[in-house]
């Protein structure tokens, strides 16, 4: 194990910043900085209402925190001086773990949604808690040692229940996992500030920084893959988690009477009967070729396809409008195969059964990341400690390993 050497960025260019209004302009500044990439000097100012003075001290301690990179932009615009172009400072990433049933996928994530590098370790079936903690170890030392990065964290997207406080896995089905304490123990292993979360809630953290749920505050989020449904909900801005971090198991809704029986115990749920085994048979499909299961629905002249197609896009509009019935969302976001289902047909998928008032004012879109989507989310949770108070942030760099 390498030597870690912690940074704790508790200042102003080693002062101190004394009030929680600094560390909220930092915030402020620097999650836009964040979501857009990069913006001009000129265009934070607008955004953020901050007078010119106010913006130059916050960027300066930004820049003394080692967080953001100011250059001038190359062309001006014609009158007077062009205003400079801030960026997040490129070595300053998080890592992120995703267990699948077939591999475990390791990605280096730099601010701003930028993927360095992922590394797929293929597994013999889905593998064990310790097996994923054991061969991700290995990866993050590889990428991290003697590398000039500053890691803001590592994150875990997990396929299953997890408890938002400590990352602790209560039952993950596809691995046969049950109660697992696989954040503490990737931190222990990696010395890295470890947390972990449900694999479709960070796919909607994804969506939301850099996808098609940019700067929406009310937003029901769906994903739907070889394994199931999940989703996410975004009320007001904040996300709605439940007492412990279980809301949003919208895989889980309840969609039909006489249904199926779901690995969860009950009947009748969304995932047990809108699945994408289920479509990739239809159309003679192996797991691994989902990428065309779009195309091939699209060409398919089997009734027995189109009625499939249209039983699982019944039973997906009945719970789409649930949520638009509970949640009053301005946008319903569809990711994976679900968002197939709703491109395959010209019709709207959301029924004229949702409640008018909400029906009128909803959206329902596709997911705009694709295969990214989950590593970009994943960081999401693993900055999340650095973006809510740049100014507090403990960072971690092995540079001299
Ligand atoms: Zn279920």
């Amino acid at each position: 194990m390498a030597m870690l050497e912690t940074r704790r960025t508790d200042g102003s260019g080693g002062g101190r910043t004394a009030n929680s209004l600094r560390h909220s302009n930092l915030a402020t500044i620097f999650g836009m900085v964040h979501r857009a990439g990069a913006l001009s000097r000129a265009e934070l100012t607008r955004r953020t209402g901050l007078n010119r003075s106010t913006m130059g001290e916050c960027l300066s301690d930004l820049a003394d925190l080692g967080l953001v990179v100011e250059a001038r932009p190359e062309t001006g615009s014609g009158r007077g001086r062009p205003s400079p172009i801030i960026r997040p400072y490129p070595g300053t990433v998080a890592v992120t773990v995703n267990p699948e049933v077939d591999a475990i996928r390791i990605g280096l994530v730099a601010m701003g949604g930028r993927i360095i590098e992922q590394v797929r370790l293929e597994t013999d079936g889905p593998a064990d808690a310790s097996e994923v903690v054991r061969r991700s170890a290995d990866v993050v030392d590889r990428m991290l040692d003697g590398q000039p990065y500053v890691v803001a964290g590592l994150a875990v997207a997990v396929p299953g229940q997890v408890r938002l406080s400590d990352g602790h896995v209560r039952d993950a089905p596809h691995f046969g996992w049950v109660e697992e304490p696989l954040a503490a123990d990737l931190e222990r292993v990696t010395g890295l500030p470890t947390s972990a979360a449900n694999a479709a809630l960070l796919g909607m953290y994804g969506e939301c920084a850099f996808g098609s749920g940019r700067g929406v505050d009310d937003l029901v989020y769906m994903i739907g893959g070889a394994s199931g449904i999940g989703g996410g909900v975004l009320s007001g801005g904040a996300l709605v988690t439940g007492s412990a971090g279980y809301a949003g198991e919208l895989g889980h809704l309840f969609v039909r009477s006489d249904g199926a029986k779901c690995p969860c115990g009950a009947h009748g749920c969304l995932e047990a009967e809108v699945t994408q085994p289920g479509l990739l048979d239809a159309v003679g499909l192996a797991p691994a070729q989902v990428e065309r299961l779009e195309a091939e629905l699209l060409r398919a002249e089997d009734p027995a396809v189109h009625e499939l197609v249209d039983h699982d896009r019944d039973l997906l509009a009945i719970a789409v409008r649930s949520v638009v019935n509970l949640f009053n969302p301005s946008v319903v976001v569809l990711g994976g195969f679900l968002s197939t289902l709703h491109r395959v047909r010209a019709a709207p998928l959301l029924s004229e059964q949702a409640i008018r008032a909400s029906r009128e004012c909803v959206e329902v879109r596709d997911a705009e990341l694709g295969a990214d989507q989950l590593t970009v989310g994943t960081a999401e949770l693993a900055f999340s400690s650095l973006l809510a108070d740049p100014a507090s942030a403990q960072l971690i760099s092995r540079a001299s390993a």
